[in-house]
């Protein structure tokens, strides 16, 4: 029989992340477990890598403050590049909204984040149609990183300290004696264990179930136009959102082909389509093409003209909670542990929310950022979190 003091369930960004950060706190024995056949099938694969602190709850700046410290420093490269964020306002309630996110990123030591007028927007953003911009935020820290990069440097680095990663192996259920966590039945037999951690991304609700546990984690369809221009795309473009529509685009980055885009030619562009209903379904829709052009239409025509790189558009899944923000910690069941239901920012908080894993499994709770709010009982108490700014 297998043995290990700490499954970690899902090979992914997240679980990637805990593993490296337990080792790098001395835990020897720790088993990262992931049912598909090697690294990034799952969300991490899919995701845009966009990073960034312009959020409106304290938390969430928070952790992207830890996190972009750590994509900045960290032992490996994760290809941080700090392009920018820049959101933009077309109605006074819009910007309002945008200055008051401002004001509190401030108070919460985000230093590079300003108000800029719709010149400044368009200095930035040469293929803006700005004439009906009211204004925006713009955080120059913010930027991407290579989210399969970012996994791979968390994986490696857990592997070199000892920690073992197993594909192909599919939790099936966990098993529990006297309200403690003891062991998880796999496909490939059963593994005997101390502390569980569910790192399943938008599967997680399936896990959690079988100890009878209603994990508020919703699976949803995001997809993103890939295009090319035959024209070049202004230097240092940076992420561009329309705060009213989710209307969003940025140079593109193929992770599994760095070299690629050289010319900076091609971009990615979409919108979170009100249309879509919770599902696992990760195939690419052709109509999303139409409307995503539809919305370029009049808010840049040289994106209009661009073409489709019908190879390279995708979907994959956000995991969403009703609050949009992440499950971390403990619950009831003395041993297991939730890192889940990140609505689309796992990538970017994969740093903090290893940390904070490592430190509540070893210590009983993280000490660097109180992470407490976030913790599951939170729906239970009817204590969830307000957060707009996402896309
Ligand atoms: C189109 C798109 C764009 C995105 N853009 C961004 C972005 O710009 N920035 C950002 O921060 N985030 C972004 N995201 C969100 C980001 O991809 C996710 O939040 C993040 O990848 C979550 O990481 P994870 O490790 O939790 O999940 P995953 O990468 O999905 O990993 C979970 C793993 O668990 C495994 N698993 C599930 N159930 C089981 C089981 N029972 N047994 C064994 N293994 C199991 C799966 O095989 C999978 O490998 C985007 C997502 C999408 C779809």
């Amino acid at each position: 029989m297998v043995k290990a003091e700490t499954v970690i369930v899902g090979a992914g960004v997240v679980g990637a992340s805990i593993a490296y950060h337990l080792t790098e706190r001395g835990a020897k024995d720790v088993l990262v477990i992931d049912r598909a056949r090697g690294p990034g099938y799952g969300s991490t694969g899919r995701a845009t890598g966009g990073v960034r602190a312009q959020f409106e709850t304290a938390i969430n700046i928070d952790l992207s403050l830890y996190s972009l410290g750590f994509f900045d420093e960290c032992d490996f490269d994760c290809r941080y590049e700090p392009r920018g964020y820049l959101f933009f306002a077309t109605d006074d309630a819009q910007l309002d909204y945008l200055k008051r996110n401002v004001e509190f990123q401030k108070s919460r030591g985000v230093r590079e984040v300003a108000l800029v007028d719709p010149q400044t927007i368009a200095e930035i953003c040469p293929i803006l149609e700005c004439s009906d911009i009211t204004g925006g935020s713009f955080g120059a820290r913010d930027g991407f990183i290579d989210p399969l990069a970012v996994m791979r440097g968390f994986s490696s680095g857990a592997r070199a300290r000892g920690a073992e990663i197993r594909y192909e192996t599919i939790g099936l259920f966990i098993e529990t004696a006297n309200g403690r966590v003891t062991g998880i039945e796999t496909n490939k037999g059963r593994i005997e264990c101390e502390n569980i951690v569910l790192a399943t991304g938008a599967w997680a609700h399936e896990l959690a179930r079988t100890v009878g546990i209603d994990l508020p984690v919703t699976p949803q369809r995001r997809q993103i136009v890939w295009a090319k221009s035959k024209k070049t795309l202004p230097e240092n473009l940076p992420m561009v959102i329309d705060i009213g529509s989710g209307f969003h685009f940025r140079p593109a980055r193929d992770f599994f082909d760095p070299a690629a885009n050289a010319d900076n030619t091609e971009v990615l562009f979409a919108y979170p389509d009100p249309a879509e209903r919770p599902s696992f379904n990760v195939d690419f829709d052709e109509a999303f093409i139409e409307k995503v052009y539809e919305k370029a239409r009049h808010r840049s025509p040289f994106l209009y003209e661009t073409e489709v790189v019908r190879e390279k558009c995708r979907a994959g899944l956000y995991e969403n909670t009703p609050d949009h923000h992440a499950i971390l910690g403990g619950c009831a069941l003395g041993g297991l542990y939730f890192a889940n239901g990140f609505s689309g920012h796992g990538v970017m908080h994969s740093p903090a929310t290893g940390r904070a894993l490592a430190e509540i499994i070893l210590d009983g709770r993280a000490s660097f950022l109180d992470v407490s709010c976030l913790s599951f009982d939170r729906f239970a108490k009817g204590e969830l979190l307000h957060e707009t700014a996402f896309i």
